[in-house]
């Protein structure tokens, strides 16, 4: 048993996800002990990369982009210029065999569609205007008064389906707030008349939304290769970083914690102590692996959040130049295909042979249903079915394809999600020593600059601070889309000695 160090800080960080890592580091930083127990054999949690045969694969793109100053500063700090690529965004969406410009380009979009079509989705919009959904409760709703039925058909419907599986009237407007604010069609006419090249990129300024930014930076050989630096980072100065270790049971005392158990693959459990406890492992897992069992209330509370798990099956194509994009978003109802990602394109570091392409088809599904059961055998088969319908691959182009799942890749927010999540926050909110960070962690559909902020701010609590890191990306107050939420967080890491310079609210450019 791990003992903690008297008069010590001595912390245990569950989770070597981007938010359990950042803890470490920010641990590390100030010579604080730290113990990060992961489950997994590797680090990078939904950031990881897996590796095939020299290829190299995300779960989903992820692209590094943040308003952050602070996270951006720790990611230069980890990954040098050379290993840090800026790369312009690229993607589309693939509609009746057409491709669409995404962010969506108004002209570039009625054009695709016709001007039937056009007419009619002007209708469709004057009719909300005149008329709109009232109270704006669900997703559908959300999109309908800014874009109107018919282009929230063609754009929005089937696509967030795929990723949600449930229907758009059972979805939260907050989702819908928290991803795509600001946006509606009359400002993306607007941008679109107002710039000069009629596509609204001259405009686009810090005030602008976070679904028009369009370039980025990623590692040159994926994400999993900044969650590697980390790791190697925080081990160099001495954190206990074990992998295969997945935390079984949460003791306390109603106060506090007072230690977790592990149990590793050989299926031994073991007990480890701290002086506080930094959790990102799903917040559902966390309240139902607490000993004593919490109030009903709580449990019944925890039960009742879901989340949404992800199948990535990658093909290796023996051709290259499949498409330009990083990735396209694929609005066709007939494949259950939701997004491709082109790793060529993300990174010409992620393939060991230009002459062939890494393509990630992209499905969206629950654990206990079909389509994540499905043999991995059945699951290449139907992706190179897709492909092949789709227009873009030629089944004896195909050289093989592996198969990756991703249990709880989304937090789902549905009607009942935040009742529960406030039940939860009370009852956590409880312990003097115990915090959740991250994505899962906070059941928040937080991007990993999100996950690293709660960490780092848990820390600053460790050490006194009192920031309430639950109003982080909160949609009305810290939230990465709004100039009020951008000073909201520089006040607050202002005050907790996180200086935040005033400086365009982008990933800077490197030469
Ligand atoms: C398809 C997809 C695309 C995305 N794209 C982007 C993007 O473009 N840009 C971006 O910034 N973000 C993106 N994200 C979000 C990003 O993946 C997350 O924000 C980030 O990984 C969250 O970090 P985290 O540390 O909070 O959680 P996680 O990444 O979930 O890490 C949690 C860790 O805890 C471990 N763990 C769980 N249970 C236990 C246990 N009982 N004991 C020990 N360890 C445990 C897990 O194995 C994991 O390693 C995307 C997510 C998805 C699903």
């Amino acid at each position: 048993m791990t003992k903690p160090v008297e008069n010590q800080k001595n912390v245990v960080i569950i989770g070597a996800g981007p938010a359990g890592l950042t803890a470490a580091y920010e641990l590390a930083r100030v010579g604080t002990p730290s113990v990060v127990l992961e489950k997994d054999d590797c680090v990078g949690g939904i950031s990881r990369t897996v590796k095939h045969k020299g290829y190299c694969f995300d779960i989903g793109g992820h692209r590094f982009f943040t308003k952050i100053k602070a996270v951006e500063d720790l990611w230069n700090e980890v990954l040098s210029p050379d290993d840090f690529l800026e790369r312009p965004r690229s993607s589309r969406i693939f509609y009746r065999g057409k491709f669409f410009n995404y962010p969506l380009q108004p002209f570039n979009a009625l054009s695709g569609l016709g001007i039937w079509n056009s007419i009619l989705i002007g209708f469709s919009y004057l009719y909300v205007q005149l008329l709109p959904a009232e109270p704006e409760e669900t997703f559908e709703h959300w999109v309908t008064n800014r874009f109107g039925k018919r282009l929230f058909n063609i754009f929005f419907k089937t696509y967030t389906e795929k990723v949600w599986g449930i229907p758009c009237d059972q979805i939260s407007a907050d989702w819908a707030a928290q991803r795509i604010k600001g946006l509606c069609l009359m400002t993306a006419v607007k941008n679109a008349i107002l710039s000069p090249n009629g596509n609204g990129k001259s405009k686009r300024n810090n005030k602008e939304i976070r679904t028009l930014i369009d370039s980025f930076h990623y590692p040159k050989q994926g994400p999993g290769m900044m969650w590697e630096r980390f790791a190697a980072a925080v081990q160099d100065k001495g954190c206990d970083l074990r992998m295969n270790t997945g935390v079984s049971k949460i003791h306390h005392d109603n106060r506090s914690v007072t230690s977790v158990e592990i149990t590793g693959t050989d299926g031994k459990t073991e007990s480890v102590s701290g002086s506080d406890y930094i959790s990102s492992m799903p917040l559902r897992e966390l309240i139902q692996r607490m000993e004593p069992a919490p109030p009903d209330k709580v449990l019944r509370a925890a039960n009742k959040l879901n989340y949404r798990d992800f199948i990535t099956v990658t093909v290796i194509i023996n051709r290259k130049d499949i498409f330009p994009d990083q990735w396209i978003y694929v609005h066709d109802p007939q494949v259950k295909v939701g997004r491709i990602q082109n790793f060529n394109n993300w990174s010409p570091f992620m393939v060991p042979d230009p002459e062939t392409t890494c393509l990630g088809m992209e499905y969206f599904c629950f654990e206990d249903d079909g389509l994540w059961s499905a043999s991995d055998d059945e699951l290449v088969n139907m992706a190179e079915i897709e492909l092949e319908y789709l227009g873009l691959v030629v089944p004896d182009d195909i050289a093989e394809g592996v198969v990756v799942r991703m249990p709880k890749a989304y937090p789902v927010y549905d009607g009942e999600y935040q009742d529960c999540l406030n039940i939860i926050r009370d009852f956590i909110n409880s312990f003097e020593n115990l915090q959740v960070v991250g994505r899962n962690g906070m059941h928040k559909y937080n991007n990993q600059d999100h996950s690293m902020l709660t960490a780092m701010l848990a820390v600053k609590n460790i050490f006194g601070a009192r920031i309430d890191i639950w109003t982080i990306n909160d949609d009305d107050k810290y939230h990465e889309e709004m100039d009020d939420g951008d000073d909201a967080v520089d006040k607050m890491l202002a005050a907790v000695g996180v200086t935040q310079p005033k400086v365009p609210r982008r990933v800077a450019k490197r030469k």
